[in-house]
């Protein structure tokens, strides 16, 4: 088969507009950009909310290996199987981060015959939305710092002739970094503000650092806002730093809220592309879903559900994930939860699961989890069986997908599909990848009979308990855990949180993908174990607060062999490399 980019370029695309067109969006609400890519008006928001509402299914998976289990090539591919069989149907995903892009996972626009396309431009820059969140929020640090310096250097004299109250922080209370779309852990820790000795003209010393863009709370503000008012609300409540009496400081107070939303502003618009069989396709937001809340925005998802039957979105990684951070976050702030679950399977993936392989980070996966291995996947299926029940916690109804890759064999996938079935919950082949929606037919069909059940969606948790009963709830329901381990940090910080008046907030939990615990090594269906708590922030515009649970990364670093090495272009300007 050809590579993924291969075949996106040799795909012929309809023009935007005519997409547009079919999905029923109006020339007002649409603006293009270039052939294949329009931004959508934010009145088409106006209009959807008051044309009948279509259903929202969300992708889900098992553990993933660190490759990914398929989740996006299933979600447009079952967008475009859907669409194969009539229906009316809108796939809603993330803009792709760079830093995954040239790091170690490639590009994330599906693969195979189930892409979102032109898949160079999804994967780098698109119509610039990452790069307006990065200038948002580093305009905001930009803004601290200079205050910091301004109120130092003025002292009382500084509201006299600026007519501003001065806020009085001090320099060890800003809990705002910057950002970079880009995987650089020279970053991580850096000391800003040098200058020579006696002067004080490069601003106020002091230690900072770097996170990825994807992990900025402005990118989960962006994903989580329901429209341009809300968005600018939000805005102004980002807590950037604390006042020496501990009170906190917004950006509102800081006065640059203003200036970060009319950044934003265009980025608050969905793209418009569309996959490989035309199906229309909004992308729109790019949290990670082990560092932030890792689902695509409200917006995007409110503009389909009022243009299309069935919407088809992905929660990053597992249903432990980003799927619970669809349901306890995201629903809680759209106001609506999904209709129904796909969770992907992969053999490779249960295999990876059954606890027989060394498969800390960073090593090469082993061989034999992508060869025939009976016991392994019978000892993996475990995970699959706690992904189905995780989501039915929710109480949506749930339909399994076995993503097939090229090696996997009948026999094997047949097991797992009986096993499936005989565990009570619907499942499906899907050869999306290599046959695009005439591979997901039988799992649009599925789809469709889900759609039909009788479902009411429910939270985990209700928002309004105090913090430490929220957080035990995710470790014993959420995990399957023997509860939390708050460290001393952990504790002052929901003490201090409560106080300030945030203690409603849901919790954005910071963990690894690569177990249903907080511990990468734990494999399958870990139950003895107890979920460390390092400490908790405040994410008051996107409305979370967010739990650090070991040791999680808010800026990866790129390895000894990145994808980047492969990237190139020709001298015609088409870009090779990305897979
Ligand atoms: P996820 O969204 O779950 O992280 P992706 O859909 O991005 O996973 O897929 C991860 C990688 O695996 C991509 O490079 C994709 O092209 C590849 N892939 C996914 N499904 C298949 C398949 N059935 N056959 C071959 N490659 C696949
Ligand atoms: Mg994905």
């Amino acid at each position: 088969m050809k590579s993924d980019i291969a075949i996106s370029q040799a795909a012929e695309l309809r023009p935007i507009t005519d997409i547009a067109v079919a999905a029923g969006i109006r020339t007002d609400e649409l603006i293009p950009q270039g052939q294949y890519k329009a931004k959508l008006h934010q009145k088409l928001l106006k209009r959807a909310a008051t044309a009948p509402q279509g259903k929202l299914v969300l992708v889900t998976a098992i553990t993933p290996t660190p490759l990914g289990e398929g989740k996006t090539v299933t979600t447009i591919g079952l967008s475009q199987g859907l669409n194969t069989i009539g229906q009316k149907v809108m796939a809603c995903i993330r803009q792709p981060s760079m830093g995954p892009v040239f790091g170690v996972k490639g590009g994330a626009a599906g693969g195979g015959y189930s892409q979102v396309a032109p898949m160079e431009e999804l994967n780098l820059h698109l119509t610039g939305d990452i790069h307006a969140v990065t200038a948002a929020h580093n305009l905001a640090a930009a803004a601290i710092d200079a205050r910091l310096f301004h109120e130092q250097k003025l002292g009382d004299g500084f509201e006299e002739k600026n007519g501003m109250k001065a806020l009085n922080f001090d320099a060890d209370s800003v809990v705002w970094n910057r950002v970079v779309d880009m995987n650089d852990r020279a970053l991580r820790r850096i000391q800003i503000g040098i200058n020579e000795p006696g002067k004080t003209v490069n601003g106020i010393e002091r230690e900072s650092g770097f996170d990825i863009s994807a992990a900025s709370e402005l990118m989960a503000i962006l994903a989580l806002a329901s429209d341009l008012k809300d968005l600018r609300q939000r805005l102004g409540q980002v807590v950037l730093a604390y006042s020496r009496s501990g009170e906190a400081i917004t950006a509102e107070q800081v006065g640059v809220a203003g200036a970060m939303a009319a950044i934003l502003r265009d980025a608050a618009q969905p793209t418009l592309m569309q996959t490989l069989e035309g199906v229309p396709t909004l992308v729109h937001a790019g949290p990670f879903a082990n560092i932030a809340h890792g689902n695509s925005s409200i917006i995007a998802d409110r503009m389909a559900l009022g243009l299309a039957d069935i919407v088809v979105t992905e929660g990053g990684f597992g249903s432990d994930m980003g799927f619970e951070k669809a349901c306890n976050i995201k629903a809680r702030a759209a106001g609506k939860g999904p209709d129904a679950a796909v969770v992907v399977a992969t053999l490779r993936g249960l295999k990876a699961n059954s606890g027989r392989y060394d498969l800390r980070p960073g090593q090469a996966l082993p061989k034999a989890i992508f060869e025939p291995d009976a016991e392994a996947l019978e000892a993996g299926f475990a995970n699959l069986k706690w992904h189905i029940d995780n989501a039915k916690r929710y109480g949506v109804p749930v339909v399994v997908a076995l993503n097939r890759f090229p090696d996997d064999t009948d026999a094997e996938l047949n097991w797992l599909a009986d096993k499936v079935a005989q565990s009570g919950a619907k499942v499906a082949l899907s050869e999306a990848f290599a046959k695009g929606g005439a591979g997901a037919t039988e799992l649009a069909k599925a789809v469709v009979e889900a759609l039909a059940e009788p479902a009411e969606f429910t939270h985990l948790y209700d928002a309004e308990q105090p913090i430490e009963a929220k957080l035990l709830t995710m470790a014993e329901v959420g995990y399957g855990g023997r509860g939390i381990d708050l460290s001393e940090q952990a504790k002052a910080d929901i003490e201090r949180l409560t106080k300030l008046g945030y203690g409603h907030l849901p919790v954005c939990m910071a963990k690894t993908p690569l177990s249903i615990s907080h511990d990468p090594a734990l494999k399958g269906v870990p139950t003895d174990f107890v979920v460390p708590v390092r400490g908790l922030r405040l994410c008051a515009g996107a409305g979370f607060i967010y739990v650090l649970t070991g040791n999680v990364m808010t800026m990866p670093g790129l390895s000894d062999k990145p994808a980047y090495l492969n990237i190139d272009i020709d001298e015609d300007g088409n870009i090779t490399g990305i897979d």
